[in-house]
C-alpha cells in the first residue's frame, strides 16, 4: 500500500473549530460590532467585519491570544470522523493557516479535544508570512504542492481550488457563507470539490477516501 495515499489533509479553523463564532464574540466584545454569520461572505475579515487596517491588527492580536484560542468550540462530528479514519489506517495531517506563534495554544487545544493527528504544520496559505517574523518555520503553498493526500478538508475556497487544481486531490469543502460563490471555482477544480454541510456529510461522502 502506498502510504502517501493514506494521508488526509485537515484544516483547523472553521473545519475542526468554530473559529468564526469566537471571532464574532470578540468583535462584539472589543469593537461593539455584530456581524451575523450569514453576512460573512468574504474570507477577508477586514472586509467581512468592516474593520480598518489598524483595527484588523488589533483584532488579530486579541484573536491570537492563547486564551482566545483555547476557548474556541469544537465542531460537532469532527473528532469521531478523524478517529474513524485513524482506526482505518489513515494519517491525519493538520495544515493550518494560523500564524506559527499560536503553536502552543493550538497544540493545547488539540490535546484538550483529543484530536487524533500525526502532524501539525503551519502553512502560509494566504501570503501573510512576512508579518510572522523570519525565524519561524512555515510551509508555503509550493511546499504543500510536493505533498500527496488522498483527501483534503478545507473551508477556504481559494485553498480548496489550489488543492483540487494543483494537487489533483478531492476536497471536502465545509460549507460556509464565505465559500459559496461558484464563479470563483474554475472548471479544472470543480469536479474535485465536494461541498459538505458538516462532518456527517463528509463522512457519508468519504467513508474510505
Ligand atoms: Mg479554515
Amino acid at each position: 500500500m502506498n502510504t502517501s495515499n493514506r494521508r488526509i489533509y485537515i484544516d483547523i479553523d472553521d473545519v475542526l473549530s468554530h473559529t468564526i463564532a469566537r471571532l464574532g464574540q470578540l468583535l462584539h466584545q472589543h469593537f461593539d460590532k455584530r456581524v451575523p454569520y450569514e453576512e460573512i461572505t468574504e474570507f477577508d475579515l477586514a472586509r467581512s467585519f468592516g474593520l480598518e487596517e489598524e483595527e484588523v491588527e488589533r483584532f488579530l492580536e486579541i484573536a491570537h491570544e492563547p486564551d482566545a484560542i483555547r476557548s474556541i468550540a469544537l465542531v460537532e462530528g469532527a473528532r469521531p470522523a478523524l478517529e474513524g479514519w485513524s482506526r482505518a489506517g489513515y494519517e491525519i495531517h493538520l495544515l493550518t493557516g494560523r500564524p506559527p506563534f499560536t503553536e502552543d495554544a493550538t497544540r493545547a487545544w488539540l490535546e484538550q479535544h483529543a484530536i487524533p493527528h500525526v502532524q501539525l504544520d503551519f502553512v502560509d496559505k494566504y501570503g501573510r508570512a512576512h508579518a510572522w517574523g523570519e525565524d519561524v518555520e512555515v510551509l508555503d503553498l509550493d511546499d504543500v504542492r510536493q505533498l500527496e493526500f488522498c483527501l483534503a478538508v478545507e473551508d477556504s475556497l481559494e485553498v480548496a481550488v489550489f488543492l483540487a487544481a494543483e494537487l489533483e486531490v478531492e476536497v471536502a469543502l465545509i460549507d460556509h457563507p464565505w465559500n459559496r460563490d461558484p464563479s470563483r471555482i474554475p472548471d479544472r477544480a470543480r469536479e474535485r470539490i465536494v461541498r459538505c454541510r458538516g462532518w456527517s456529510e463528509v463522512v457519508a461522502r468519504f467513508p474510505d477516501p
